[in-house]
């Protein structure tokens, strides 16, 4: 599903330099959970902005669902995903003066669907995420807890095969970090491919199948089932 071959990632130039990720070699299964663990700065997010196609890797090359995502000019990394990719941020990303639905709708805009349809999408996918009954509420007046459910509703809205999570709890206090980790298992379960970039330990012993694999200083280590 994701197969990642002897990639880098250099920031600057010269004396500025910066190697954030060097010959980084990881493939993911179809259906198959993978939490990307390390400290702040070891590389996690840069990674995954690669899988997403919202920046190209120095060298090596990324493959999602057969199709080459290091090398997409900007207008098909946008169409790839539209198609392919769910992404939540730990930050949310949400715009905060419109209202929950509003927000879930936005990766559909320009899908072509009739209005009916992605109004059912989106009631669907705010139904998935335990968000439906703050549809009509603005996101400026959410908690942080429910911010979140509503990021996984527009991840989800156009039922995409990969879900690429970036520390996504780390804005949630326990109880909804154990609630995100029972939509996690609700998505493996309905087998997504989900990557987690993450430092919170509740991820490290997850109570579904899952493979941790650790970055440091941009190079991955030891991986552990
Ligand atoms: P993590 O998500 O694991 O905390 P990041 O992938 O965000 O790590 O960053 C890895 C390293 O790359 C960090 O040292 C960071 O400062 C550097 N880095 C990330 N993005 C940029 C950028 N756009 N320009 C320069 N350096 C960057
Ligand atoms: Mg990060």
């Amino acid at each position: 599903m994701i197969k990642i071959e002897n990639v880098s990632k250099n920031f600057g130039e010269g004396e500025k330099l910066f190697q954030a990720l060097r010959s980084i070699d990881l493939e993911v299964e179809e259906g198959e959970c993978v939490i990307l663990s390390g400290i702040s700065g070891s590389g996690k997010s840069t990674l995954l902005s690669l899988m997403a196609a919202l920046d190209r890797p120095s060298g090596g090359k990324i493959v999602v669902e057969g199709e080459l995502v290091s090398k997409l000019p900007d207008l098909h990394a946008s169409a790839y995903r539209a198609k392919t990719i769910g992404v939540v941020f730990q930050h949310f990303n949400l715009i905060e003066s419109l209202s929950v639905e509003e927000n879930v709708i936005v990766p559909l805009i320009n899908s072509g669907l009739d209005i009916p349809t992605i109004h059912k999408m989106a009631e669907q996918s705010m139904q998935r995420a335990s968000i439906l009954h703050k549809s009509s509420q603005d996101v400026s007046s959410l908690s942080g807890g429910e911010k979140q459910r509503c990021a996984i509703a527009r991840a989800l809205v156009h039922d995409p095969k990969v879900i690429l999570c970036d520390e996504p709890t780390a804005n949630l206090d326990r109880e909804n970090s154990l609630k995100f980790i029972e939509t996690i298992q609700e998505l493996h379960e309905a087998g997504k491919t989900i990557v987690v970039a993450t430092h919170d330990p509740l991820f490290e012993t997850l109570p579904f199948e899952s493979r941790v694999v650790h970055m440091e200083d941009g190079v991955i280590g030891s991986i552990s089932e």
